[in-house]
């Protein structure tokens, strides 16, 4: 598609949206915002609230970047925490994350801007397994930044945690069904520093999800 033709794909949709919503939708959330989730995602084109929730607008605080990462927009990460304070902070990993590939690909040829931010994935993907064939490898450092990036915001917002005012989830959206629970799943890895299997399917934050539904959304 050319650029006057995704322009116009742009303002129509607008056009739209703004004909299918009228005024009342919008004085709901004029004079202040109160988002439900702090989203933490990779900028990854694949990767959209929508794989959620068809209704983002007011209910989601969106930070990406490439690898989704939590020091690389800390102000953000922090905006919608501890000013906002939504209840649950959301770090959504991916099958197939891009940054990862780069990372252990090899990023010198990057420009700069792109080296600095890919230079925060070091610590966590330092552990990957170098005896692993590279797809191996690509998916262990999915889940070693996810991890990370849990780790990273249980440490800064400990309070918030401890208080129960703030559950952190780490999770990974599965467009490719690489662990075999189905194509588009998002897959709990990861609530408040806990990974264990056993734990997570008795996790009280999972309590209002069918036990039968837990089994296919837990790693
Ligand atoms: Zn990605």
């Amino acid at each position: 598609m050319s650029a006057p033709q995704i322009l116009k794909e742009i303002f129509l949709g607008n056009h739209q949206f703004v004909q299918a919503c009228g005024k009342e939708f919008f004085e709901s959330h004029i004079e202040e915002q109160n988002p439900l989730i702090t989203l933490v995602t990779c900028s990854d084109s694949r990767v959209q609230p929508s794989i959620f929730h068809d209704e983002s607008i007011n209910r989601i605080f969106v930070i990406r970047n490439i690898g989704n990462q939590i020091e690389n927009n800390l102000g953000s990460v922090d905006y919608g925490v501890l000013h906002l304070k939504t209840p649950v902070l959301l770090i959504l990993g991916h099958v197939n994350c891009g940054a990862i590939k780069t990372y252990l690909s090899g990023y010198e040829d990057e420009p700069q801007s792109v080296r600095s931010e890919l230079d925060h994935l070091t610590i966590p993907l330092s552990k990957v397994d170098p005896s692993l064939p590279f797809e191996k490898k690509w998916l262990q450092g999915v889940e070693l930044n996810l991890h990370w990036q849990v780790k990273i915001a249980l440490e800064r917002y400990q309070k918030q945690v401890k208080e129960g005012s703030l559950t952190i989830v780490g999770a990974i959206y599965d467009f490719a069904n690489t662990y075999g629970r189905g194509y588009g799943r998002i897959i709990i890895a990861n609530i408040n520093g806990q990974t264990k299997r056993e734990e997570l399917l008795n996790h009280p934050a999972l309590k209002e999800i069918e036990p039968s539904f837990r089994e296919e959304i837990v790693l």
